[in-house]
């Protein structure tokens, strides 16, 4: 199972939007542009929203079916780790595997003594293709990075071969991500991991960085856009070298998590595409669920009242439904409107507070962040929230598609 050039993970916390996702796709193959979906959900997210990841894949296959999707599309098992792998075994065929929890432990000195000794014939000045200075390596800097990814990487390649016991070699699509760790990792660190990932016979086929600045959940990047495009254009260098130096698969690319919304660096990341001729797995943030508000608030009467509801309770549990998410939001409390002010809203004002339109005054971020991580009342209104994204379906869809397509792929790959 060989990923295409070009995914775009898609989260649908309540399992309605998939066709309104897969829309955006059908319109992009269009335009001559194929970006295939892949459909993710966390175990997190499964666990906050009690669903199972069986509902996943029929989400999918119904979304394909009803828009008869000719090419591929896969389910992700996002973020797991050993103790959850089982769950998601017989539904998903892409494993995301995150070795977050052990970067930063030390595997053992034998081992760490053997990865140094193997690579230490890239010690001195390193040309890569690509990179316009040579990358300057050490023992002591191959030593430090072992020491922090080695034991990670290893990790790593118990869960793939657990997932290939069960599923059979070549029968699914695996990436490695490291973007829930406190630090960027650099171009060098990231070719010996790639090395490491090789001697663990992981057939990686997309890799999730952590990248330099900040990647807030639904929001635009925050950070340095120049230095970004330089380290983003020395990974893409550093994969094409590893893939040949270490015998990688050749398709092996870049995987942008919480990659929705970060139109600052799309251009540069554009450029990039097109210069090299890279692939890319672009990971939205879960997103699609505000666009389920925005649908909701537009239609007014009973689906206004829903969107203002999931608003006030969220702000009276602001400190429970942040703190899970408190490495990844920025929210102000001192902008967020009280619960009178979104009383007094129309469903127009509450829609351009909530949609991504920075040209938009009434656009406000803060709003957006507490509402990306007030799913979880949504989830608890139950039967009326679902009955309301019924009721308002079509106008939801519309937001959904358009979010995908205009504010996403146009942007990338189009
Ligand atoms: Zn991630």
């Amino acid at each position: 199972m060989i990923i295409e050039k070009f995914s775009m993970g898609v989260g649908d916390r309540f399992a309605h939007q998939g066709a309104a996702q897969l829309q955006a796709m059908v319109q992009a193959k269009a335009d001559g542009v194929t970006v295939v979906p892949v459909w993710n959900k966390s175990h997190r997210e499964h666990s906050i929203i009690h669903t199972a990841p069986d509902s996943v894949r029929a989400e999918a296959a119904a979304a394909v079916k009803a828009l008869n999707w000719d090419g591929s599309y896969y389910v992700d098992a996002d973020h797991i780790g050993l103790k959850n792998v089982d769950l998601f075994m017989a539904s998903s065929d892409f494993f995301t595997l995150d070795v977050a929890d052990f970067t930063g432990e030390a595997a053992p000195e034998a081992d760490i003594k053997k990865f140094v000794d193997k690579y230490s014939k890239y010690v001195g000045k390193l040309e890569i293709p690509g990179i316009d200075a040579p990358l300057d390596i050490t023992k002591q800097l191959i030593e430090n990075i072992a020491k922090k990814y080695l034991l990670a990487v290893k990790q790593a390649g118990e869960i793939y071969r657990t997932i290939e016991a069960a599923k059979g070699e070549g029968n699914f699509v695996t990436e490695v991500s490291m973007d829930e760790t406190d630090d960027p990792q650099t171009p060098v660190e990231m070719l010996f991991i790639l090395a490491a990932v090789a001697d663990e016979n992981i057939p990686a086929q997309t890799i999730a960085p952590k990248f330099t600045g900040r990647f807030n959940k639904g929001v635009d990047y925050v950070g340095d856009v120049a230095q970004f495009e330089r380290e983003f254009n020395e990974d893409l260098a550093v994969i094409a070298y590893a893939v040949k130096e270490f015998g990688l698969p050749e398709n092996l690319k870049l995987s942008v998590h919480s990659g929705s919304d970060k139109f600052s660096i799309y251009e540069p990341i554009r450029k990039a595409l097109k210069a090299t001729g890279a692939g890319l797995h672009l990971k939205t943030a879960g997103t699609t669920w505000l666009e389920e508000l925005i649908g909701l608030a537009m239609a007014g009467g009973d689906g206004l009242t829903v969107a203002r509801d999931v608003y006030k309770s969220s702000l009276g549990r602001f400190d429970e439904l942040c703190t899970p998410y408190a490495t990844v939001i920025d929210i102000d409390p001192a902008k967020l409107p009280t619960a009178d002010e979104v009383d007094s809203w129309t469903g127009e004002q509450y829609a351009a507070a909530l949609r991504h339109d920075q040209s938009c005054e009434l656009y406000n971020p803060d709003f957006r962040q507490l509402l990306h991580v007030g799913y979880k009342v949504a989830a608890e209104m139950g039967p009326r929230y679902l009955d309301a994204l019924k009721e308002f379906a079509p106008i939801i869809a519309q937001n959904v598609t358009e979010n995908i397509y205009d504010r996403h792929l146009k942007r990338i790959f189009i």
